[in-house]
């Protein structure tokens, strides 16, 4: 398999994850609340951070989440190679409330699948729940795309930060479990 980890002789493994999905999904702010517990209501956090680096847990040994955002490169169709070199994992938005988003996943996974290994791991991630009144996409349905493409699936909201932590947790979790078996 084509995955790569870096060891890093004081903190354990680096796992490069990026963030996909189309503009203003909540890539930035799920990202924000994962790492510094902020949310953003408008515009976009002013610190343009590319990658956020997390020390993580699993089964007791350390490891380290380097998850990286698009910053808006998506906006114009053009998230470039360097943005997918080495990835390991992705995390591919939609926002429950917007429809044309969910319909975007299939292009987003292809996009994954030209720059990465088919075995990238990756979870679906439906974001924006606590717009209940909104909802255009259903769990259901998020839940049937997943599994017809053998993803994991979260719905979540950078808002309330329901399931945030759960959904970093699990692909960092499944990327030690894959990797552990056939690399370390
Ligand atoms: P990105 O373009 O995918 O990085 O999306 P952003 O993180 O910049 O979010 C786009 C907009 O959606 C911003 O106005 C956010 O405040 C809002 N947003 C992000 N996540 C949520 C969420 O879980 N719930 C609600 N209600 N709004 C959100």
């Amino acid at each position: 398999m084509a995955f790569h980890s870096e060891e890093d002789s004081s903190d354990g493994y680096l796992f490069k994850i990026v963030l996909l999905g189309d503009s203003g999904v909540g890539k930035s702010n799920l990202l924000a609340r994962f790492a510094r517990d902020e949310f953003y209501s408008n515009s976009k956090s002013t610190i343009g951070v590319e990658f956020q680096t997390q020390k993580m847990e699993v089964k007791g040994n350390k490891v380290k989440a380097q998850i990286w955002d698009t910053a808006g490169q998506e906006r114009f169709r053009a998230v470039t190679s360097a943005y997918y070199r080495g990835a390991v994992g992705a995390l591919v938005v939609y926002d429950v409330s917007r429809r044309q988003s969910f319909d975007s996943v299939g292009r987003w996974l292809n996009e994954l699948h030209t720059h990465c290994d088919m075995n990238v791991i990756t979870i679906l991630v439906g974001n924006k729940t606590d717009l209940k009144d909104a909802r255009e996409v259903s769990t259901t349905d998020g839940k049937f795309l997943a599994e017809s493409r053998s993803l994991f699936f979260m719905e979540t909201s950078a808002l309330d930060s329901s399931n945030v932590n759960a959904a970093f947790q699990t692909i960092v979790k499944e990327i030690y479990n894959v990797l552990s078996k056939k690399v370390m």
